[in-house]
């Protein structure tokens, strides 16, 4: 790695992570230590008010507007600014890989396959492609990697993975289920595991709680089953996703109420989960949590439902676990909220869990920490990093071109 001056100190460089969603960019200049991350969002694109706002070098605010920018001017503008820092890849997180199981440089032949992994991801595919082109007509001498949330959870077995519906939806549709937040599920397990002395060995659940959410089991190292399916719909309760829910609710609706299935399907991704429970309140569980103190009764249920139907995932999880050496939260929630993790714990006194209340009550915000009582599976709390697990997996794909090219001259 070549060294460069961030501050006062003096830190290799650097894998630039990318995230393009429809109407924004998040990035992140990963260098190895997590203080000198540079990382911020360029949102709004494609309107008058199109702006970045992150963090710079030394910790500074940044707010830079870019009017009616487009994705590639964005991009530009954000890689004019970073360029000095010598990025020496380029990271990209795409969410469907359909079934590649690991990151992959971008080749024509890859893109290909991210663009025919569309179907499933029509949210998010086609956002990654407009990234990834741009970034790729930018930096045209930079190697540049995709690094999918599907890819971790390539190795569940069949019977984790396949629905019980005819055989050719699967052969010659894939319909099959994925899973989600691979990135976060990997870190969080491998960080965790090692922390309790037990690197990538071992059962071991996930509760990532974002404004996604999902639950993944790891034996080894490997996801062997998790909570999200063909899409990022299926699971546990999430901000404004219902996870799950009786199929036949859409033959319901469309005879009783005469909806179609467009409004259906933006009424379980963008109306439902917290926002659907709390009648209109909020998706956000910290607003949740407040009304639901001042006496918001649908606010109460809302917080209920979403911790009983994580309890009742990660114990269905458990069957993909020969053996349950501990559960990780993360995310927003799953960081952050002592809380939702005491009431989640409360449904789950199975396996022998024993959650210490002190522990968790003052774990700080942010930090990592064990928050079980000695006896039984651990209870951790991980902070996820899923740039800097992107940054690696991209930094492991470029070393191993590398070694492969140099083995091919000598
Ligand atoms: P995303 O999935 O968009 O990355 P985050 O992982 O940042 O989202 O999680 C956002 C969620 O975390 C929100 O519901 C927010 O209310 C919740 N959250 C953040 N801090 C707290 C807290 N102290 N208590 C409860 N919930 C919190």
């Amino acid at each position: 790695m070549i060294s460069i001056k961030i501050g006062n100190n003096d830190v290799s460089t650097s894998v630039l992570v990318i995230n393009c969603g429809s109407s924004s960019i998040k990035y992140a200049l990963v260098s190895e230590r997590r203080e000198d991350r540079i990382y911020g969002l360029a949102e709004n694109l494609g309107s008058e008010n199109a702006r970045i706002k992150g963090i710079t070098a030394g910790g500074q605010p940044l707010e830079l507007a870019i009017p009616n920018a487009n994705h590639e001017q964005a991009l530009e503008t954000l890689l004019e600014r970073l360029s000095h820092y010598n990025p020496q890849a380029i990271g990209h997180r795409v969410v469907h890989g359909g079934t590649l199981t690991k990151a992959h440089l971008l080749t024509p032949d890859i893109i290909q396959r991210i663009r025919e992994a569309t179907p499933l991801a029509p949210l998010h595919n086609p956002a990654h492609l407009v990234g990834i082109e741009a970034t790729m007509r930018l930096f045209p001498e930079l190697p540049q990697v995709a690094v999918f949330d599907t890819a971790f959870h390539q190795t569940m077995p069949a019977h984790a993975y396949r629905y019980a519906v005819p055989k050719f939806l699967f052969t010659d549709h894939n319909v099959r289920r994925y899973g989600f937040h691979g990135t976060s599920h990997a870190y969080v397990s491998e960080r965790g595991s090692e922390l309790a002395g037990s690197l990538k060995q071992g059962g071991w659940l996930t509760a990532h709680l974002g404004n996604g959410s999902s639950t993944c089991a790891i034996w080894n190292g490997q996801s062997v089953d998790t909570s999200m399916g063909l899409t990022p719909l299926e699971g546990v309760v999430m901000g404004t996703r219902s996870g799950d829910v009786d199929p036949s609710i859409h033959s319901f609706l469309a005879s009783n109420l005469g909806w179609d299935i467009f409004k259906i399907d933006k009424m379980l991704n963008k109306e439902s989960g917290l926002l659907g429970l709390s009648n209109n309140l909020s998706n956000d569980m910290r607003t949740l949590i407040e009304a639901s103190e001042q006496g918001n009764e649908d606010a109460t249920l809302a917080i209920e439902v979403f911790c009983y139907r994580l309890a009742k995932s990660l114990a269905a999880l458990s069957c993909g676990l020969p053996r349950i050496d501990g559960l990780f939260f993360t995310g927003g929630i799953g960081e952050n909220s002592a809380y939702i993790r005491e009431k989640t714990m409360a449904y789950l006194p199975h396996f022998g869990f024993n959650l210490d209340k002190e522990k968790n009550n003052t774990l700080k915000r942010g930090t990592e920490g064990r928050i079980d009582a000695g006896a039984g599976p651990q209870i951790w709390v991980i902070p996820t990093d899923e740039e800097g697990r992107i940054a690696k997996e991209t930094e492991h794909v470029v070393e191993q071109l590398s070694r492969e090219a140099n083995a091919a001259i000598a």
